[in-house]
């Protein structure tokens, strides 16, 4: 199973719709694909349709605090199953406690990689939805990824905050994960009218461009992909031949 998380410590990049549409996308190439939420927010869950979420009693947290207990998990434990064919393990606010109580818990950044362990035969790929900060579940989640994608909007103040999650992502990869790659920046939420959202993407290509993939796929600003959150559905169903599926397609190509 190759593990793929999105991660950007800023909120409101574009990380959750991307994770819909990178999951949904990928099943559609084929892959068996589960989606796990990893935000105390739940949007991931609730961008698939689960809005009852605060009902749900098994959620990732209800499995990460059986793995510290070292409680047996039964197999399909928790796992909900979404109609465009993959996998979700949701999400609900019970998480945020997971932030606190992680910090007292022995091999506390191995917690997720433990629980993946457990699935990683049934699934090709599994995509982590991480939250806007970089606490204890987001260095799990890095700790277990193989790849990480990091969405960012083309704004010069987001760009210069990636400096402290490369930072971060170097110690991981040092003390934590050796393996761990950085699959691309994605750059989403993209006016192209604008001269101003053209000199940031230059400058993007400037300042990391030789050293880090930058995905050639650009994710258009689109009142479309903010849609797909109320209705519970990938951008693919909602408006296939819109500019925001085919931006979306053309990542799922250069991740496969
Ligand atoms: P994050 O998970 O990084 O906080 P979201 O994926 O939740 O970001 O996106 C933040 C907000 O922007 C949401 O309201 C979402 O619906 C909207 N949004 C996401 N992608 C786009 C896009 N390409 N165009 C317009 N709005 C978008
Ligand atoms: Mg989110």
């Amino acid at each position: 199973m190759k593990t793929i998380a999105i991660v950007n410590q800023k909120g409101g990049v574009g990380k959750t719709v991307t994770a819909v549409n990178l999951a949904i996308g990928l099943a559609k190439e084929g892959k068996k694909v589960v989606a796990i939420d990893l935000d105390a927010q739940g949007s991931l869950t609730v961008s698939l349709g689960y809005n009852e979420q605060d009902k749900m009693e098994t959620t990732v947290s209800t499995l990460l605090e059986k793995i510290i207990a070292d409680k047996p998990i039964a197999a399909n434990e928790g796992i909900l199953h979404h109609e465009e064919g993959i996998d979700l393990l949701p999400a609900n606010i019970e998480l945020s406690a997971m932030e606190v109580t992680l910090v007292n818990t022995m091999s506390r950044e191995m917690v997720l990689r433990e629980y993946l362990k457990i699935i990683a035969n049934d699934y090709d790929v599994a995509v982590i939805d991480c939250s806007p900060s970089l606490g204890m579940l987001t260095i799990n989640a890095l700790t277990c990824a193989d790849e990480v994608i990091i969405p960012v909007q083309p704004q010069y103040l987001s760009i210069k905050g990636m400096e402290q999650l490369f930072r971060t992502i170097g110690k991981v990869r040092k003390q934590l994960n050796p393996n761990l790659k950085i699959g691309g920046i994605l750059i989403t939420m993209v006016d192209m009218r604008t001269n101003y959202t053209k000199d940031i993407i230059s400058l993007l290509h400037e300042s990391y461009g030789q050293k880090i993939n930058i995905f050639e796929s650009i994710i258009p600003l689109s009142v479309r992909a903010a849609e797909i959150s109320a209705e519970g559905k990938s951008i693919y169903q909602h408006d296939p031949n819109g500019k925001v599926a085919n931006a979306y397609k053309g990542l799922v190509k250069e991740v496969v």
